[in-house]
């Protein structure tokens, strides 16, 4: 068939495009959209990571087009939406999950790597926000979901590039979720708490040490599963989630909440008299 004829006809099942969707919390996004239903258009800059992320997705029942993509390069995003038009010739949910991100103190920030973390995650958000609209627009059910983190609205010390890139992701999530309303366009996020995928272990969750530093902030005491943070994307892009625009849930086992002092209280002493002070000069 012709694409302009498959383009004419839209797809019967709804349509989701996720960027970085071969690998890590966007893959799993991916099998639980396909399970429910959703025919898959997935992005990422490597063909490896695509057909690998594939494979397993159609494992779904879904459809799945693989774009080669980097969401950095307007043109490419332009090329993507025009990809997902003539396979399908609908959108029905875009999640911008597409990342990068390393350890560094501000200082060691290269202008270089400053720019490619503020370049995939910013950029990569509006340029494939924008491009997706004209067919967003013509769904019955259309939003975007985009995955941040919680210290798009703390601080982000080790991290100073990618805070201040979610940061502008939350920012324009609200943004766009005002702008577009008139479309029908609702615009959310999801802010995973730590999550150990191969990409993060390499890039992130780098040592035990530091794994097991990260997991006793956590209130609940563990990291998170892709699976728990697909579950959320999966609920603001249903009808369940159909008045809630502008959000942001954390799904983080309450790690943004702090622990405070818990830890001391419960290894504390219990309260009585403690061991003798020694008296203060001016008593
Ligand atoms: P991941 O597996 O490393 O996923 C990152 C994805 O982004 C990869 O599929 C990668 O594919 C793609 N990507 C990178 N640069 C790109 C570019 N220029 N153009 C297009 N795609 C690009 O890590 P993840 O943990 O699943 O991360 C998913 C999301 O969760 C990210 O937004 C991340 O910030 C967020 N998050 C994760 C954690 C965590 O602990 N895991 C915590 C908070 C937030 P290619 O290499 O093929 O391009």
């Amino acid at each position: 068939m012709p694409p302009e004829a498959a383009a004419s006809r839209p797809d019967a099942k709804p349509v989701a495009l996720i960027t970085g969707g071969g690998t890590g919390i966007g893959r799993a996004i991916g099998a639980a959209l396909g399970r429910d239903g959703y025919n898959l258009a997935i992005a990422s800059r490597s063909a490896e990571h695509l057909a690998s992320g594939a494979g397993e997705l159609r494992g779904t029942g879904a459809r799945v087009l693989e774009v080669p993509t980097d969401v950095r390069v307007p043109e490419q995003v332009d090329r993507l939406l025009e990809a997902v038009r003539t396979e399908y010739g609908r959108l029905d949910l875009l999640v911008n999950n597409a990342a990068g991100n390393f350890i560094a103190p501000a200082e060691k920030i290269t202008p270089n790597g400053w720019r490619a973390v503020l370049g995939i995650v910013l950029d990569g958000t509006f340029f494939c926000s924008r491009a997706a609209l004209p067919l967003l627009r013509q769904s019955p059910t259309p939003s975007i979901v985009n995955i941040v983190a919680s210290y798009a609205w703390m601080a982000g010390p080790g991290t100073a590039h990618s805070a201040a890139a979610k940061a502008g992701v939350l920012a324009l999530t609200r943004t766009l979720a005002v702008e577009w309303a008139k479309y029908g366009v609702r615009v959310n996020a999801v802010a995973p708490g730590p999550v150990r995928t191969d990409g993060t272990d390499r890039q992130l969750w780098v040592s035990d040490a530091l794994v097991e530093t990260v997991r006793r902030g956590i209130p609940l005491g563990r990291f998170g599963t892709v699976e728990e943070v697909a579950e959320s994307v999966r609920f603001l892009a249903s009808p369940r989630a159909s008045y809630i625009t502008g959000q942001v849930i954390a799904v983080d086992g309450g790690q943004w909440l702090g622990k405070g002092v818990m830890d001391l209280l419960e290894t504390a002493p219990p309260p009585g008299p403690g061991p003798e002070r020694p008296k203060s000069p001016v008593s």
